[in-house]
Order: structure tokens, then C-alpha cells, then sequence
């Protein structure tokens, strides 16, 4: 029988040369769309973060977004989302920082999270590390502790996942790709 990680894996599109030539798209868009993988995939993170004792859950924009509200929901917690630059209305914190493909700024409003709140942070992949560690530096910033770094996939050729757990936090990942 195969095991749950590799049920995920197969279900996540691999688009060559997109954005952009030399980039390997990790699509999963497929998993969100096969209505019995997508509920899976949210019990893989239920399971876990069941009893995490977590206050909050960010999710990172934008896939971020689609499993970390879903998972907020099933846990009974709040959901924040951290945007791409100019796109929250209120006052925001921000940082900036290198990705695979080009550099960006990620915001979070200022009211998102109070001191001591615990934290769990969602992206659907880890690359290089930079927006998950532009995530981290955001909630850190309101005081917050960041429990884990959470997603469906890692990149370990590209080194990410290892500078985010050099810097204190654990990395939680369904499955992993090689190469890029
Ligand atoms: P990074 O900051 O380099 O770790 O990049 C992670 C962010 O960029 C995530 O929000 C991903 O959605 C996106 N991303 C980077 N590389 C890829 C890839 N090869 N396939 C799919 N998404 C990617």
C-alpha cells in the first residue's frame, strides 16, 4: 500500500519552464481539485497540530492561503493572512527579501497577532526560504513565537528548509521534489 506522503506527491503537477526557463512549477492545483486528496491532505495537518495548543494560524499569500484557512477552520482558530506589498489596507509591518525568481516585499497588519501568541506558519512550498523566513521575521515582530513552518512541499536541493530550521524553526513537509 502506498504511503500517504506519496498519495499527496502524485497528485502534484509538475509544470517545466514556468514561470520562467529553468523553473520546475510545482502545481497543486490537482490536489485541491480531487475532493478526497484535498481532505487527506488537510488531515495530514489536522493530525498533527491537533493538540499544538496553537492560537493562530498565517497563512503565506497566496496558496498559503487556501490550506491555512482551511485548517484554521477545522482547529477552531483565527486565520491571518501575510500579502504581497500594497494589498492590506490597514498599518502593516513589512519586510523584503530574495525569491527563486526575482525579490519581494511581504506585509502583515500590525494588529494580525498580540505578544506571546502561538503561531503556526503555512505556505504550499518551500524554495529558497525566503518568504516563509520574510513570514517568520513579520510575526516575530508583534511579539509572536512561531511553533512551524508548515507545507506541502520542500525543495531540499535548494537549501531552504535547512536555513529555516538553522534559524530555530522546525519545518513541517508532506513530501519533497528534486532538483528545482
Ligand atoms: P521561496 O521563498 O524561494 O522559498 O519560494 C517559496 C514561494 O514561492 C512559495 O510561496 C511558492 O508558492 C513559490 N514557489 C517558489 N518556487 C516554486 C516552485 N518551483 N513551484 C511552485 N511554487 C514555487
Amino acid at each position: 500500500m502506498m504511503n500517504v506522503n506519496d498519495y499527496i506527491k502524485q497528485h502534484i503537477r509538475t509544470v517545466a519552464d514556468w514561470p520562467q526557463a529553468g523553473i520546475q512549477f510545482r502545481d497543486i492545483t490537482p490536489l485541491l481539485q480531487d475532493p478526497k486528496v484535498f481532505r487527506v491532505l488537510i488531515d495530514i495537518f489536522l493530525a498533527r497540530y491537533a493538540n499544538a495548543k496553537l492560537d493562530l494560524i498565517a497563512g503565506l499569500d497566496a496558496r498559503g492561503f487556501i490550506l491555512g484557512s482551511v485548517v484554521a477552520y477545522e482547529l477552531n482558530l483565527g486565520f491571518v493572512p501575510i500579502r504581497k506589498k500594497g494589498k492590506l489596507p490597514f498599518t502593516t509591518v513589512s519586510e523584503q527579501y530574495e525569491l527563486e525568481y526575482g525579490s519581494a516585499t511581504v506585509e502583515l497588519h500590525t494588529d494580525a497577532c498580540k505578544s506571546g501568541d502561538r503561531v503556526l506558519l503555512i505556505d504550499d512550498l518551500i524554495a529558497t526560504g525566503g518568504t516563509m523566513m520574510a513570514g517568520k521575521k513579520l510575526l516575530e515582530r508583534l511579539g509572536a513565537t512561531v511553533i512551524e513552518g508548515a507545507v506541502i512541499v520542500d525543495l531540499p536541493e535548494l537549501g531552504g528548509s535547512k536555513l529555516i530550521e538553522e534559524s530555530g524553526l522546525p519545518v513541517f513537509k508532506v513530501c519533497d521534489f528534486a532538483g528545482h
